[in-house]
């Protein structure tokens, strides 16, 4: 790859003027628009050699413009990327636009405005923030979801999924927020009311679309331990898949005219199926099932129906029909328990007592089968349950070391140091030991099957909204579900006016009658088209792999681009991803990993989080009034000061306090920087001086391994103190002493550091200067020079460490060959007098 010159500045000064002050605005201009005409930040993809894809979460175009945060997470991002090209990668750092979803079109409903001339206005005003950052973010290469040119590869995606059955359609409970008439996932649902609006939120049957994530779950949570990842983030997505080790096991549910009543089936037709009923109950502890007193159904249990008494059946209505309106996070979450007996009786397979059937809201039909076998004697909830509803609590574990508990009190939850009691064959083993021999001896009448479980669910993809991708499918009373075909793509979104969610639970695509009319493409009869658009999280859950590609109509993403730039090196983002999105787009690479499209698995190599930033001691909000508003800081501090002060704050994976008299002290190290670096300039050559070059070394060292660990703030410190030793007593530095510093803020402050390094003489751009190399034998703090004499006669000196032992002495002596030619055979006797002198006797 050749690289462009850069272009010389006009007028460039005299020596020995006075420097001229720095302007940063002027300089900052000056180079953005330098880096722009040049291309400089627009890397050669198919030629660059050493390749490193610095990706950093891409912003949602809010109309408020620029938040701070993203900046404090970009300029992280940049600077490590920056740091990586002055390494000799060739570095592609793109950026784009997360611009669909319910943000944007609440906010374009509110200001009345269509969301199609709302977010145009919004990306350029955070494209003109973001240039004004100085970002080495390779423009050519930027996208916005909302392209038709994007959108279509994200209903390729779609398709993809469709095409390996994992695009699956459901009716399912949803959580529906009567406000913004949409609905939403459980985490956006906070004390049984809307995250956004703060409206109670209702549950809703809806037929909507899913992606097959849990045929997925033992991979996504077996790479993890193969990813360079924050920590937090890895705990959180295993948390979230949740695996749990257990049985499936079966009840058979007695025969109702046992006790006097008639099945809700029977009769209907005369000739009902004769298969028992049966209810299957997943657990982790099958050890405890001698403790299993009652079963619990979810309200919404399909056997709730059949199982169901004449006696019982008014307050089970009821009580069904109560908890419907609930909505499903706060019937997880609610602390008072709640439930009615359904009349019914089952066994437990393995005392082969009936128990009764219950049906409670704690249990969820999302959760496992719906359905629980109760031990109150050692799970809590159950204990709360059978206390409230006076049912017997039996004791199946006791502590191993013999202590006596009262289960009745409390329920004794403990496994590792407990043994089994009252459990029959079963008495005296471990809990795991237990948990094998049950889980053994139900399998072997067919009363459990071993399961391991999760926690994820499948992914619910459709949205009843307008501000998003079309899901690419369409209905044919002829040919049922139809993919539109590749070569159809995209399903363009209409631009209509009525684009306002209403109350039906529809899409409002659904009332554009010529949309929603479109041939069959199997048969060409009139069908309808799917008229929910995707989850935005769909959207970001393949962008990176577009980023590279961006210029290509005909294909998502170019195969030998893909090879050469993916994975993702590094990826930085808020860890309020640290579920959502990077699992979602774990799942995706892994699909089309699967298909053959890519050919690897996990899309983000290294992935940290980065840290929030608060301002004077309060959290930033605009109903506080206390947000930052980057474009202020840079008109008066200029972007490299503002830069510099962000990743200043504090660790950059914690984040750090705003206060505005902070930014003065990082202003005032760059401008100490232009004044010595023109003062060396006009200076005289001469050699550096041996302190200040030892210091320069030593922070080489430490800037270089400080950036590589995302410890900016320690790294900055570092450049500030190097600063004071250069120019103790206002000396006049040398250039040696300057220009590596240069380099070292340049990631930093990318504008000042381009200026100066063409001030110093420089044609080329500091960020293919190459990272300053450190010599390590400056890094030794205190060193002596000291005489060496052979056989009583000196011969010269050697520079060692102070507190050098004997040996190292001597090893330094005999490599410096004008000492050692005297030094003929081996030593008989060395006489050392550390720090001062070495005499060697041969
Ligand atoms: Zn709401
Ligand atoms: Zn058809």
């Amino acid at each position: 790859m050749t690289e462009p010159e850069v272009s010389q500045p006009a007028g460039a000064m005299p020596a020995g003027a006075e420097p001229a002050g720095y302007d940063p605005a002027a300089i900052e201009r000056k180079w953005q628009a330098s880096w722009e005409g040049s291309r400089r930040n627009s890397p050669d993809l198919a030629g660059g050699a050493n390749p490193y894809y610095a990706l950093m979460m891409f912003p949602y175009p809010s109309a408020e413009g620029l938040h701070v945060g993203n900046l404090f997470a970009f300029t992280g991002n940049d600077i490590h990327g920056r740091f990586q090209r002055l390494k000799g990668h060739t570095v592609f750092e793109p950026l784009g636009y997360d611009a669909f979803g319910i943000h944007s079109e609440n906010f374009a409903i509110k200001l009345g405005v269509h969301p199609g001339e709302l977010i145009p206005r919004n990306i350029a005003n955070f494209r003109r923030q973001l240039q004004r950052a100085g970002l080495m973010v390779d423009w050519t290469h930027e996208l916005s979801t909302t392209d038709p040119k994007y959108y279509k590869w994200t209903q390729w995606v779609f398709l993809q999924l469709y095409k390996q059955g994992l695009a699956y359609k459901k009716a399912a409970a949803v959580n529906w927020c009567p406000f913004d008439k949409t609905v939403l996932a459980n985490e956006q649902v906070i004390g049984g009311a809307c995250e956004r609006c703060g409206t109670m939120v209702e549950q809703r049957v809806l037929e909507q679309w899913f992606f097959r994530i849990t045929d997925y779950a033992g991979r996504l949570l077996a790479n993890l331990d193969t990813l360079d990842w924050s920590e937090s983030t890895k705990s959180a997505q295993r948390n979230w898949i949740g695996k749990s080790e257990g049985a499936q096991v079966t009840f058979p549910v007695l025969d109702a005219m046992v006790y006097g009543a008639s099945t809700a089936t029977a009769g209907l037709t005369g000739e009902t199926s004769t298969a028992p009923l049966a209810v299957s109950v997943f657990t982790t502890r099958p050890d405890t099932i001698y403790g299993a007193t009652y079963l619990v159904l979810a309200p919404e249990h399909p056997l709730v129906a059949q199982v169901v008494t004449d006696e019982q059946r008014d307050a089970v209505d009821t009580y069904v029909a109560q908890a419907a309106r609930q909505d499903l996070v706060s019937r997880k979450t609610t602390k008072e328990k709640s439930g009615v007996f359904t009349g019914a009786y089952a066994t437990n397979p393995a005392t082969g007592s009936p128990i009764p059937v219950w049906i409670a809201d704690y249990v969820l039909m999302e959760y496992g089968t719906g359905a629980i076998m109760a031990v109150p004697g050692h799970d809590e909830r159950d204990h709360e349950f059978a206390t409230l509803y006076q049912l017997p609590i039996v004791q199946v574990v006791a502590p191993a070391n013999g202590e006596a508990v009262d289960v009745r009190a409390a329920a004794y939850t403990e496994s590792d140091a407990g043994v089994l009691v009252n459990s029959g064959p079963y008495d005296g083993l471990t809990v795991a030991a237990g948990k094998a021999a049950v889980i053994g001896a139900l399998a072997a009448t067919h009363a459990a099957t071993p399961v391991v479980n999760y926690r994820l669910h499948d992914w619910c993809i459709s949205r009843q909204r307008y501000w998003g991708p079309p899901i690419p499918i369409v209905y044919c009373d002829a040919c049922g579900t139809v993919p539109v075909p590749e070569s159809q793509l995209p399903v363009l979104l209409p631009n209509i006016d009525d684009f306002r969610p209403d109350d039906s639970g529809v899409s409002p695509l659904a009332r554009h009658e010529e949309w929603y009319h479109t041939p069959c493409p199997q048969c060409g009869k009139e069908a309808r088209r799917e008229t929910d658009v995707s989850d935005t999280f769909l959207d970001s859950a393949w962008y990176f792999l577009r980023y590279p590609s961006s210029d290509r109509d005909d294909v998502p993403f170019d195969a030998g681009l893909t090879k050469k730039w993916l994975p993702v090196n590094s990826y930085i983002g808020g860890n309020e991803h640290a579920v959502l999105h990077l699992l979602y787009s774990r799942f995706v690479t892994m699909v089309l990993k699967d298909a053959g499209h890519i050919d690897f698995e996990e899309p983000f190599t290294r992935f940290r989080a980065h840290g929030m930033i608060v301002r004077e001691g309060a959290k930033m909000s605009k109903s506080r009034g206390n947000v930052v508003n980057p474009d202020q800081y840079i008109d008066e501090w200029g972007a490299d000061a503002f830069r510099t002060y962000l990743m200043f704050l504090g660790p950059f994976e914690e984040g750090g306090d705003f206060r505005d008299k902070g930014i003065s002290g990082v202003r005032r190290f760059l401008d100490r920087l232009w004044k010595s670096v023109h003062e060396a300039v006009a200076a005289p050559a001469g050699d550096a001086d041996a302190e200040v070059l030892r210091k320069l070394h030593q922070t080489i060292r430490k800037v270089g391994d400080d950036i590589a660990k995302l410890s900016y703030n320690t790294a900055i410190a570092a450049m500030m103190e190097y600063m004071n030793a250069m120019r103790t007593g206002e000396r006049v530095p040398r250039l040696a002493e300057v220009k590596p510093l240069v380099q070292l803020v340049s990631p930093f402050a990318p504008h000042i550091a381009e200026e100066l390094w063409s001030v110093m003489g420089e044609t080329r751009s500091v960020f293919d200067s190459g990272w300053p190399a450190y010599d390590a034998s400056l890094l030794v703090e205190d060193r002596v020079t000291m005489a060496v004499q052979v056989l009583g006669k000196t011969r010269g000196t050697i520079t060692v460490a102070k507190g050098a032992s004997q040996d190292e002495a001597l090893a330094a002596a005999m490599a410096d060959p004008a000492i050692a030619k005297f030094i003929t055979g081996a030593p008989k006797r060395v006489i050392h007098v550390p720090g001062r002198m070495l005499n060697v006797i041969v």
